[in-house]
């Protein structure tokens, strides 16, 4: 079984696998980087996002949306990114 270094916890760890179900470029570096540990915390960060946001899971920008948190969460995210289409608006207010 392959191990990678984990981007998120440092420690060498199994890779992820088929597990990762985001596409292109990023799923590349999910695969390389994140390891199945780090992998279950983000699933429940991202439910969390999703709840908190109402993300509609159906809508493209969900996906850059998470693209971008799930890239960030395993220290993967591009930091020149000036304008963020998927910058998630900050909690509504009461
Ligand atoms: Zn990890």
């Amino acid at each position: 079984m392959a191990v990678i270094v984990c981007s998120r916890c440092g420690q060498e760890k199994e890779v992820l696998g088929a597990t990762a179900f985001y596409t292109g470029e990023v799923r590349e570096k999910l695969l390389a980087n994140a390891c199945r540990d780090c992998w279950q915390e983000w699933l429940k960060v991202q439910l969390m996002l999703v709840n908190e946001y109402r993300l509609d899971l159906t809508d493209p920008r969900t996906d850059e949306i998470l693209d971008q948190q799930v890239l960030a969460f395993f220290n993967l995210g591009e930091p020149d990114t000036p304008d963020l289409p998927g910058s998630i608006p900050p909690p509504h207010s009461e």
